[in-house]
């Protein structure tokens, strides 16, 4: 018997909650009147449908907001899962290792077939509508995904406090800043960050301090640059303020 932990609960508002699992990752449920979106589901250990129907009866969307492993690894969940297929290798990947193949025979289940989301892609959920956008940086398939009525943007790994720019998959970080910018005109939208690593809401002032950052690190200012040591890599990471926060890049 498959044996799934659970995530812990935490309320945004009376819609939309976060589902921590372990500090692995961070999962969103977000109800309108007629579906419920949930936004990535960890890696795959974490009954993160089972707290999604507990907190709403309502048909649910499985959409993963890029496809490393930590975000779309409980997929098998669910019948079908939305990705960028930008990012299809990168899930391919994670799917193959083989601990992961010996667990889902093991327990009987399997990976759905993804569906590709485009650019602009609205989805209803019924009086609630979740705009996704791409951003690509982090990962060349990453999404954001905008709700205007919440006014939250859930963003992945694509804008939080210490941002991955370092993998093999990473884009260059003028391309993230592109991608960041090319949200401005949205600024104005949202106020809350909810990004795959949080265990509270952000501010807009993530989206500011990490944009002026990116644009510091591209001007070339790295005399403060540090080491920064990731499975057993060594990489740079910029740091910036508030709190200490980095930007890994290659
Ligand atoms: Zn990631």
């Amino acid at each position: 018997m498959l044996q799934l932990r659970k995530p812990e609960i935490v309320p945004i508002n009376d819609h939309v909650w976060l589902l921590d699992d372990n500090h692995e990752a961070a999962c969103y449920v977000v109800a309108g009147r007629e579906r419920a979106m949930v936004i990535d589901t960890s890696i795959g250990l974490c009954s993160i449908r089972e707290a999604a129907e507990f907190l709403t009866g309502l048909p649910l969307i499985c959409v993963n907001t890029h496809g490393h492993g930590d975000h779309m690894g409980g997929n098998w969940a669910f019948e079908k899962a939305y990705m960028n297929l930008a990012d299809l290798p990168l899930a391919e990947e994670s799917m193959n290792i083989p601990e992961v193949q010996e667990g889902i025979k093991q327990f009987g289940v399997s990976y759905p077939p993804f569906e590709h989301i485009e650019d602009g892609h609205v989805f209803d959920l019924g009086g609630l509508e979740i705009e996704a956008l791409y951003l690509p940086g982090h990962t060349p398939g990453e999404i954001v995904l905008l709700d205007r009525q919440d006014r939250i943007l859930f963003s992945g790994d694509g804008i939080l406090e210490h941002l991955w720019l370092q993998l093999p998959e990473s884009l260059p970080v003028e391309t993230q800043i592109e991608s960041m910018k090319r949200l401005l005109p949205l600024r104005d939208c949202f106020d809350t960050i909810l990004h795959g690593h949080c265990r509270q809401p952000a501010g807009i002032e993530l989206f500011d301090t990490l944009l002026a950052a990116l644009e510091d690190l591209a001007a070339g200012n790295t005399a403060d640059d540090i080491d920064y040591v990731w499975y057993g890599n060594v990489s740079k990471a910029h740091p910036y303020q508030p709190n200490d926060r980095r930007i890994v890049y290659k």
